[in-house]
Formats: structure tokens, sequence, C-alpha cells
């Protein structure tokens, strides 16, 4: 990997006629240390968000030591780069054999699940010569609302509250610890969002009356985007801490979060070149089945910076993206917000990609990243500022 120390340097140095990933390690460590000083309990890393080997060593080396995996290929990834981390197998619905591979070969010994399907499957598969397990941490999914959150995760998984009990009960008797988790949805703009959740873990736990050892609040918790500013991470930390307080679990429950954006948002960008302009559509080359696939189907925005050696003094004006692909649907409506004089050869930096951005990308129609380079400025500081007073910076406080 280059080094180099933005993405100007890198369009003047290079002049690179494919996309090129700019990785920042020290904005990921920072947003690894935030969570670890401030989260009151353990955060482990959803990997689904990047799985960049040099992202989870960032993370690793920032402190993070627990991880989220979702599938197989990610168990045995993070195993593969880091022996010695604690993985819990988040996705409620698995294969036997990932179970058992995950359990017999790599030590894993959380689970989610949301029906006594799943549980039956993971207790067969963790049984050895006829013995069942007695060392597995299971986490009932709760069904929860995603009304607060950009983007839902509410109809494919979980069980709800009113109708837990069984599956808690059932779930009690196999499990070493019992634990409650749930996802409130990607980009949560309020905090209520884990309060209105955390709420729906005390129903459960009430209606089950059983004895509760890890209550996980899963994932949602936002980063700065055009026109989605979330207040600072700090406010979700206390109303998790509070809400958290009340409930009634045992006294030495343990409290867990499973951020996959805030910990990796800040850790990529990627730079890419306007091949053509028609009026206000700029061609780049990158996009839908690159690194732009949530800007293409669900309308994210992006921050952009024209990267260029005189800045523009032209006015902004907000311009939509054609992908490099041949086909209509490579579109990413934008707006975004570019100097109106900006034109073929420009390049441009799209920022705040290193959650759900390279991890999406595919090779359709022959077009690829091309090389990662590590960038020591911070990230989009031409958008956001560098002040330590910045509001549109959540975890970059230094
Ligand atoms: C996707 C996912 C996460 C990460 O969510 P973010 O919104 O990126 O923080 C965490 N846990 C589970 C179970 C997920 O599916």
């Amino acid at each position: 990997m280059h080094e180099n120390h933005n993405a100007l340097g890198v369009a003047l140095g290079h002049k690179p006629t494919q996309p090129v990933t700019l990785v920042r390690p020290h904005a990921a460590h920072r947003a690894a240390r935030y969570f670890l000083e401030k989260f009151p309990g353990t955060s482990m890393y959803a990997v689904k968000a990047n799985p960049s080997p040099d992202l989870i060593r960032s993370l690793w080396d920032g402190g993070i030591t627990h991880f989220d995996v979702a599938s197989i290929a990610e168990v045995r990834l993070v195993r593969g780069l880091l022996p010695k981390a604690t993985l819990c197998f988040m996705h409620p619905i698995k294969g036997e054999e990932a179970i058992a591979e995950a359990y017999h070969v790599h030590d894993v010994r959380t689970f989610s699940l949301d029906s006594l399907t799943e549980l039956a499957k993971i207790v067969a598969a963790t049984r050895r010569d006829g013995v069942d397990a007695t060392d597995l941490t299971l986490c009932v999914r709760l069904r929860v609302s995603s009304s607060h959150s950009m983007l839902s995760l509410a109809s494919k998984f979980g069980v709800a509250a009113d109708d837990a009990a069984p599956l808690l009960m059932a779930t009690r008797q196999v499990a070493d610890a019992l634990g409650i988790c749930f996802h409130v949805g990607s980009q949560a703009m309020s905090p209520q969002a884990y309060a209105e959740a955390l709420a729906q873990v005390r129903v459960a736990i009430v209606g089950a009356g059983v004895t509760v050892d890890v209550v996980d609040v899963g994932g949602g918790f936002p980063s700065v985007y055009p026109g989605m500013e979330p207040g600072a991470l700090d406010a979700y930390f206390d109303v998790i801490s509070r809400a958290y307080e009340s409930l009634p679990v045992s006294y030495s429950a343990e409290l867990w979060c499973e951020p996959g954006r805030a910990l990796s948002a800040e850790y990529a960008s990627v730079l890419v070149r306007v091949e053509a302009r028609k009026d206000d559509v700029l061609y780049i080359n990158d996009g839908a089945y690159g690194a732009l696939f949530d800007a293409a189907h669900i309308d994210w925005r992006f921050p952009v910076a024209l990267v260029r050696e005189t800045e523009s003094r032209a006015k902004p004006v907000g311009f939509s993206f054609y992908g490099p692909t041949c086909d209509d649907m490579d579109f990413m409506r934008g707006p975004f917000e570019l100097p109106a004089d900006i034109q073929a050869g420009d390049y441009i930096e799209i920022g705040m990609l290193g959650a759900y951005g390279s991890a999406m990308r595919t090779g359709f129609n022959g077009f690829t990243a091309g090389a990662t380079v590590i960038a020591r400025d911070e990230p989009m500081d031409t958008v956001y500022g560098v002040t330590e007073t910045s509001p549109s910076r959540v975890i970059s406080i230094r």
C-alpha cells in the first residue's frame, strides 16, 4: 500500500485512471477509542460494515477485542487475523454446518437466534459425543421498531417482545448465559430509538420471568452525512445507560453494543475522476456496482469535495452522478454539492465510504477498484472542518 498525505497528493502525483480508495487507520483507531472510553459496556465491531483486514487490525490496535460476525466466511476471516479475538455469531438464521464449524473449529461461543428451530439447530450443532454444550451464550433477537433510523432492519428478524416468553424460557434451559439483543435500524437519528427498544426488552424479561445475563443494544449508531447530522454519540450512551440500569437483569449482567457504521464510516473515502459532464450530471469512474451502492439504491448522500490544485471559486451546484457501467441503474441522484465549473478530468473525493461502501463493491462490467492508499489527513476536512468544536463531527473529537 502506498502512503500519501491526502487526496490532492494522490490526484496530482498519480493521475489515477481508476477509483482510488483512501484509508485512514487513524480515524478507525480514534472511533475505537471513543467507544471504549465512552460506551458503558462492551463494544464489538459488526464486521459486515467493512471486512477489510487492515481496518479489522486497526480496530484491534485501538482496543476492540469483540467482533460481531454474521457468516462463516466472516468467522474464518476474523479468526485468521486475530487468534485471540472474541467472536459472536449474531446472524439469527445460520446453517447448521456454519454453527458447528464456528463452535468446534473457531471457538465461537455466542450465537443469536429468533426461533425455536434455530435454537434446536444450535443445540445439535454444538453437541460433542452426544453431550450438549454447557458454555453457550445465546442471545434472543427481539423485533423492535426502526422508526428513528434511516435504514430499516425491522422486518427480517426478531421475535416480538409479547411473544418472546416461550423462546426465552427454552433458551434459558440450554444457555450458560442468556442474552437479549436487537437492532434499531442503521443510522438511528435519535437516542430515543434505544430507549424504546430497551422498554421492549423490559416487557420481554418480565413476560418470561427469566434471568438475563446480557443486554445487547446492537448497532445503528449514526455517522455524519450531508443532511443527516445526528447529535453526539455521548447522548446515545447516556440514554442507553439509564435505561439499562433500570432493567430487571442479574447483578452481574453485561451491556454490549455492535456498531458497524460508527466504527468504520470515517475509515475510507474514494477518489474518483470525472470522465464527462452533461449539464448537472457528472459521469464518474465509480458507481452503484462499486463503492456507491447506497448512494444509488437508497439515495444516501455522501460528502463530496472537488480535488483540484487551485481551489475553485465557482458557486456550489447540486450534481447527480452516473457510474461507469452501461445501464441506467448506475445512477446516484444526490444532490452532491460541487463547484459549478467542475469538468471532465477533475477529481472528486467522496467521503464516509468506510461503512457499506467498499464492502459492497462488485466487478460488474469490468469496472473494479484501483489502488488503496493510506491518507494521513482528517476525513473530508474541506467539508467538515477540523476544529474541535465542529458540530458536524460525531466521533472525531480529539
Ligand atoms: C448490520 C448489523 C450491525 C451494524 O449496524 P450499524 O448500523 O452499521 O451499526 C450490528 N448488528 C447486527 C446484527 C447487524 O445486522
